[in-house]
């Protein structure tokens, strides 16, 4: 008997018809024998519905109140969830993090998990019952509710999974693996079979969305394997695992396994910076301090003892962001603040690029000969990152999966549901 866990995201549970199938699919797990426990997100898109409320009712969102706020939309499908479980005769019971002991950090709407008791989960299995548990949410060592961070729903699974010695986490979605590049973007990205972990961290990584960073750290530390599959085909999808990569269509073999784009990030340029030691130092420790990850950064040659210091930040901390950065720039001097949303970050990433020269120029080359205006740049050992307009950033895709021979021939041809 094997103990699977399954995670839903939010499409997968997004009204009671999906629901019902979800049900159905567990009840089909469980008939084959398998213990299950299931992690389920926010039903559709109510994570940012609930966001827009707390916009809507003020300017002031005190973490504590938003992650009371934010972990109110699992909760809502893990009851449902296992109320469609009861009515097919299937034992469930449904969770909180708390319930199951999530324990975390005291960051409030990013909280990092320590530890997980789950004595209610082991409780639960041996009881024959399906568990059902709160995605995206714990309890944390102030004793208080916390989130996760946007997407943290997988996090909750794999952590999950690494807790209890689960035999696989299968991470149900709207797409039926993971592919070469994000097939709403490039319908002619490949699906791959078979990745392995370190290639995964990199996507997710620079914005990959199809799993949360943090989740894919956990399967990697914790040897968890990953099978992300679709809730609405139920074909066999893409496995995340610590096994070499085999067959045509894994990561390893290309030089160049994906394109990720990640359109989740703005830039901020403080400009007229004088230039002197201490500058970045005052600027990023505060930025730091507010757990704000700053992700690309560059910084001009000065001119006249002036600079210009450009990065780029999740737009989601942008209003935190704003009255630190500009209580720091007129704290060192700097003649203002700029800020640009309409940006996208493209990234080329492979293993094979490690000892292949000419990536970048090659990468550079295609972007200029498609008219694509690059606003920053940033390297490592196994990606190319450029920063570019959004407007371009589905241009940039597709002619980079081309350009890099990542076509399969085919257009995407799973369904593509309509996000609510
Ligand atoms: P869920 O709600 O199930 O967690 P997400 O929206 O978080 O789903 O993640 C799935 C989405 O990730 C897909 O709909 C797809 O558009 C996007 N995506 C981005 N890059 C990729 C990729 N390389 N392969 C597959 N999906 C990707
Ligand atoms: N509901 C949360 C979100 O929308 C968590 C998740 O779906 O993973 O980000
Ligand atoms: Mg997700």
């Amino acid at each position: 008997m094997a103990l699977i866990v399954q995670k839903y995201g939010g499409t997968s549970v997004a009204d009671p018809d999906r629901i019902k199938s979800v049900a159905d699919h567990i009840a089909f797990t469980r008939k084959h024998g398998n213990d299950v426990v299931v992690v389920v997100s926010a039903m559709g898109k109510s994570t940012d519905n609930l966001l827009s409320l707390a916009n809507a009712v003020s300017e002031v969102h005190p973490g504590r109140e938003m992650d009371m706020l934010l972990s109110t939309g699992e909760r809502i499908s893990m009851s449902l969830l296992s109320m469609a479980l009861a009515g097919i005769g299937v034992e469930a019971v449904s969770f909180t993090g708390d319930q199951v002991g999530i324990i975390t950090d005291t960051i409030h709407t990013k909280a990092k998990i320590l530890e997980i008791t789950g004595e209610r989960v082991r409780d639960a299995l041996s009881q024959g019952k399906v568990v059902v548990v709160a995605g995206f949410q714990g309890v944390s060592t102030s004793n208080e509710i916390t989130t996760l961070g946007r997407g943290g729903s997988d996090t909750t699974a794999v952590a999950i999974a690494a807790a209890l010695n689960a035999d696989v986490c299968e991470i149900y979605t709207d797409v039926t693996g993971v592919f070469s590049a994000d097939p709403r973007i490039a319908p002619q990205a490949r699906k791959l079979t078979r990745l392995q972990f370190d290639e995964m961290l990199e996507m997710a990584g620079v914005g990959s969305k199809v799993l949360a960073l943090r989740s894919v750290e956990f399967a990697r530390n914790h040897n968890v394997p990953i099978h992300v599959r679709s809730s609405f085909t139920w074909e066999h999808g893409t496995w995340v695992s610590a096994e070499k990569s085999q067959g045509e269509s894994s990561m390893e073999e290309p030089i160049i396994s994906g394109v990720v784009n990640d359109a989740s990030e703005s830039k901020v340029t403080v400009v007229g910076v004088p230039d002197r030691p201490g500058i970045s130092a005052a600027l990023f420790e505060n930025l730091a301090n507010a757990n704000i990850n700053v992700d690309m950064i560059v910084q001009n040659t000065s001119k006249d003892g002036l600079t210009d210091i450009s990065f780029t930040m999740p737009k989601a901390d942008m209003k935190v962001a704003e009255e630190i950065v500009s209580r720091v720039a007129s704290e060192i001097g700097a003649q203002g603040v700029t800020h640009d949303s309409e940006i996208a970050k493209v990234s080329l990433v492979g293993a094979g690029m490690k000892t292949s020269p000419g990536i970048a120029a090659k990468m550079f080359r295609v972007l200029a000969d498609n008219n694509i205006n690059i606003h920053m740049i940033s390297t490592s050992t196994i990606r190319v990152s450029v920063v570019v307009s959004s407007a371009d950033m589905e241009s940039a895709v597709k002619s980079l999966h081309t350009a890099f021979d990542l076509d399969s021939g085919t257009a995407y041809s799973a369904p593509l549901p309509e996000r609510k």
